[in-house]
């Protein structure tokens, strides 16, 4: 959209207030708002200044000025504010005019300029599936005292608080027993209903919504896909509205990958392909799962770098409680069409040359979305240009369910890291991909390997409450 029709839509909207938006490292929006009167073509020729060294992960307090720069292409009228609002998703810059190094908005738009150059194709798509939790928020509930609520020792509480354990029991989901039941089983319809029109408004095209496989509360909507910096704002705009539409119905929700132990976890499996114009890339009538020489290398490229794209793709420390057998989340290293197990799927539509994909099943949406896009593609362009074979490199394919195979079976077969300090020591190893185009830059991956580093061991030095059931009586 042309800077003069966004004027345009904030007048014919009455909009009192501009939210200028950025993404920070770990993917969180932060926004300065000024009033529609302060705003002009200007302000979309010379941004707006904030404090970048108050944001985790970017400068330090001597380099703290930082521009925005918002991107017309992005404006969304926010349903959440009692004054009308066009929300602007920006790119950061520094005072001298030069893109910042470290925006992961910037890196999306690098990645995709990488991808013209190199002559593969015109276009990648992506499609992630973000599956989230909704709980009843404790602040609604009289019979709950919040004071006892500690962030660090969530998981015994949310158990035990939530309205589903206490009323309404003989319509309780089970473990993994909560895939597609009608209501009153499911209790969320409305709910999820209610997200995905806020998304249509938003602008996002929604393909549907369902109940997930864990206990009461999991759910997932998806959406249509676009190229990559699109879906990643996509997935931001998708992640506002569903946080703020459960907080409207007195619920919150999180993406977080492993909430609760014993159940399945929330993946965000990303469906991805190549197109030249309209020409899809992918698909071979034919072979192996209809698919090309180019995605076999594509997807051969994703399972080589995977242990150091996890951490990109799996950025938290509750990311790898989620990576483990039984839960429908992929433990293996390998490529399978129909199998849930394997990191890699080749999804059933794959029989059509537009809908010919691959599905990389293993991140979750603590990702940033542009920075994991960004990164998977990177490894994917890598398996082209190097012709890396899935097949001699020994990812498969893999279409038994590999939980369930003799240990003797399993030799060969490459894991997922356990953890995300293994994460980071592979990323550590094997980054020279992602700086191919200066899409990435070594100064970039040093201070994020840094930065999820102390991340990990704030989180290690913490006493567990499962410590106590172990050690205590010692
Ligand atoms: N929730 C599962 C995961 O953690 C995926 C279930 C599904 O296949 O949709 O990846
Ligand atoms: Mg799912
Ligand atoms: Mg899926």
């Amino acid at each position: 959209m042309a800077v003069e029709n966004v004027l345009k839509l904030a007048q014919e909207n009455n909009i009192e207030w501009f939210d200028f938006r950025f993404v920070d490292l770990s993917g969180r929006a932060h926004h300065i708002s000024l009033p529609a009167s302060e705003v002009d073509e200007d302000t979309f020729l010379n941004g707006v200044a904030f404090d970048g060294s108050s944001i985790p992960g970017f400068r330090g307090i001597e380099e703290s000025d930082m521009v925005m720069m918002p991107d017309p292409e992005s404006v969304f009228i926010d349903a959440f504010t009692a004054h009308p609002t066009l929300n602007i998703m920006c790119n950061i810059f520094t005072p001298d005019g030069e893109r910042y190094e470290r925006d992961p908005r910037g890196i999306a738009e690098k990645a995709e300029e990488y991808l013209q150059t190199s002559g593969v194709g015109t276009a990648a798509f992506f499609a992630p599936e973000s599956e989230f939790f909704i709980f009843d928020d404790v602040r609604y509930q009289s019979d709950v005292n919040v004071s006892s609520y500690s962030v660090d020792s969530n998981e015994a509480f949310w158990n035990t608080n939530r309205k589903e354990d206490g009323g309404n029991l003989g319509f309780k989901i089970r473990k993994k027993g909560g895939y597609v039941p009608v209501a009153p089983v499911d209790s969320q319809q409305d709910i999820r209903s209610e997200m995905c029109r806020l998304l249509e408004e938003a602008g996002l095209r929604i393909e549907r919504h369902h109940h997930e496989v864990a206990t009461a509360g999991q759910a997932e909507i998806n959406f249509r896909f676009d190229t990559l910096k699109l879906t990643a704002d996509n997935l931001m705009k998708y992640k506002y509205i569903v946080h703020n539409t459960a907080q409207q119905y007195g619920k919150t929700a999180t993406f977080m990958p492993k909430p609760l132990f014993g159940d399945n976890g929330s993946g965000m499996h990303v469906h991805q392909s190549i197109f030249d114009g309209d020409t899809p890339l992918f698909y071979e009538k034919g072979a192996y799962a209809n698919l090309s020489e180019m995605a076999l290398h594509y997807l051969g490229g994703i399972l080589y770098h995977a242990p150091a794209l996890i951490a990109l793709t799996n950025p938290s420390t509750n990311s790898f409680k989620r990576l483990v057998p039984g839960y429908e989340a992929p433990v293996n290293l390998v490529f399978s069409k129909g199998n849930r197990s394997a990191a890699v799927r080749i999804p059933i539509a794959s029989v059509t040359p537009k809908g010919c994909r691959i599905e990389f099943r293993t991140p979750d949406s603590t990702a940033n979305p542009y920075l994991a896009f960004s990164a998977m593609l990177m490894a994917g362009l890598d398996g082209i240009k190097k012709k890396m074979d899935p097949r001699e490199l020994g990812y498969g394919p893999f279409d038994k369910n590999i939980y369930e195979l003799p240990e003797e079976d399993k030799v060969g077969i490459r894991s997922v890291p356990a953890s995300l300090e293994e994460a980071l020591d592979e990323l550590e190893k094997d980054f020279d991909f992602l700086l191919e185009g200066d899409v990435f830059t070594a100064d970039f991956i040093q201070n994020y390997i840094s930065f999820k580093r102390a991340e990990a061991k704030d989180v290690a030095i913490r006493v567990h409450p499962h410590e106590f059931s172990l050690y205590y009586d010692c």
